[in-house]
């Protein structure tokens, strides 16, 4: 990751997650913050092993998913995701260089978890990019940050 709407988009994809699912609240919740945490953590880090690292915060990300929810629910949960993430002021392209992210760590003979927990991430992305079209006809606003720089200079203090 990259950037703060990278970032965002995975903890609004999380957050859609709790609030899609009320039977499991308590323990969504619970997980949420160890998922938080891990995210951080590997945001601290502040290493260059960009796929490695993209493929720790997909484990950490997905097990917080249970089978038993389906794929309906994780198509529900990028859209509230992305609904949060940009009433946050951030920038939808964080949410498709995510799932360009997960189908990049995907790749490769042995099938990572999360592939079997969520939909391909190519499907994802598909859906998301016409969701985004649709809400942004004239083109993404500008007030929508990526928050680049930031999450750069966080790395950097992290790391010293
Ligand atoms: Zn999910």
């Amino acid at each position: 990751m990259n950037s703060e709407a990278q970032l965002a988009a995975v903890l609004g994809h999380e957050i859609g997650d709790v609030v899609g699912r009320h039977g499991a609240e308590h323990l969504a919740k619970q997980n949420l913050g160890s998922s938080l945490v891990n995210a951080v953590g590997i945001v601290s880090s502040g290493g260059n092993d960009g796929g490695q690292g993209a493929a720790t915060i997909a484990g950490a990300v997905n097990r917080l998913v249970d089978l038993r929810y389906g794929r309906k629910d994780e198509s529900e949960s990028d859209r509230l995701g992305l609904q949060f993430m940009t009433q946050a002021g951030y920038s939808p392209v964080g949410i498709l260089q995510v799932m360009k992210i997960l189908a990049a760590a995907g790749r490769g003979s042995r099938q990572p978890e999360f592939l079997t927990s969520h939909p391909d991430p190519g499907n994802r992305f598909d859906t998301l990019n016409a969701l985004i079209n649709k809400t942004y006809p004239n083109g993404v606003p500008k007030t929508l940050d990526e928050g680049r720089d930031r999450f750069a200079q966080y790395v950097r203090i992290s790391a010293s």
